[in-house]
């Protein structure tokens, strides 16, 4: 089994990398691609890990870019075998970069919620979000103070983009996150295409002439149809597939590693392959 799409205590998964790993090895997945949101720490770690349990670890990041005024999640796969993830350098420096951007959106945002009336500090939502605090660290602090009564209701009454609690964040462009990730030599992915607001069909030539030269086409948020659409587009524009579960662990129990939600995710073995011949 492959699962090309996982996060990891890194970013807003509940699993440890390691632990990560373990599961891997638990429900049968061989080749597991990590894809932590604007890091490759998670990766880092549990590399040695990997190679010990047999693992092929397969080196991958999730960036929120800005599309037409909206957010849109973008995947960079670094899978050329004569590409070495530690020779990732400006890629590196950039979401460095990225990194800070998060952190002072943080920042804006516990004051943004203590203006609202809420009783939260930048210490509680750090404690729980590691390296890499994002919203849905922010959403545990509501829930364990009984502000929201799920992360669903925080995201609707305080944190999404709709909401009155959002606060902006400087993210890249689309095109500017297609562009450094092909230039470091990945692959890019349009991350879940079902969550895309506009017609994907419409709005694809344009992003493939950005850059883009994959999109995810199996996803645990995909019926079966969503994903023939989405393979028919690949075959279309000459795009390669890519495919994973999102596995988050306990904050999203429904999905499970590989198999995706009651386990309607079946990743072919052989796009890997195809991803690292280019
Ligand atoms: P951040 O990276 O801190 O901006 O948080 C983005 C993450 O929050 C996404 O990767 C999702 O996991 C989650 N998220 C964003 N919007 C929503 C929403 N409306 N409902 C639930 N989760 C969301
Ligand atoms: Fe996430
Ligand atoms: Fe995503
Ligand atoms: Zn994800």
């Amino acid at each position: 089994m492959i699962d090309l799409h996982s996060h990891t205590t890194a970013s807003d998964g509940t699993f440890s990398p390691a632990q990560l790993v373990e599961e891997a090895g638990r429900t049968g997945v061989r080749i597991l691609g990590i894809t932590d949101h604007d890091t490759f720490s998670g990766f880092d770690q549990v590399r040695p890990l990997a190679r010990q349990a047999g693992l092929d670890l397969v080196c991958g990041i999730e960036l929120s870019t800005k599309l037409h005024g909206y957010s849109v999640h973008l995947l960079g796969y670094f899978l050329d075998p004569f590409l070495k993830p530690d020779g990732l350098g400006d890629f590196r420096t950039w979401i460095g970069d990225l990194q800070a951007s998060r952190r002072d959106r943080n920042v804006r945002l516990i004051a943004r919620l203590r203006e609202l009336g809420l009783d939260i500090t930048l210490e509680e939502v750090q404690a729980r979000g590691g390296g890499m605090t994002g919203r849905p660290h922010f959403a545990q602090v509501l829930i364990a103070k009984g502000y929201v009564s799920s992360l669903q209701q925080a995201f609707d009454d305080y944190l999404d983009e709709s909401a009155k609690g959002y606060v902006n964040r400087h993210e890249p462009t689309f095109a500017e996150a297609v562009k450094h990730i092909r230039e470091a030599g990945g692959i890019a992915s349009l991350a879940h295409p079902i969550r895309i607001r506009e017609d994907v069909a419409t709005i694809l030539p344009e992003l493939c002439a950005m850059g883009l030269n994959a999109i995810e086409a199996y996803h645990s948020d995909h019926s079966p149809s969503q994903t023939a659409l989405y393979l028919e587009l690949a075959a279309q524009h000459g795009l390669l597939v890519t495919g994973g579960s999102d596995f988050h662990g306990a904050v999203k129990p429904e999905i499970h590693l590989g198999t995706g939600r009651g386990g309607n995710l079946r990743v072919p073995e052989d796009l890997v392959d195809r991803l690292r011949a280019g």
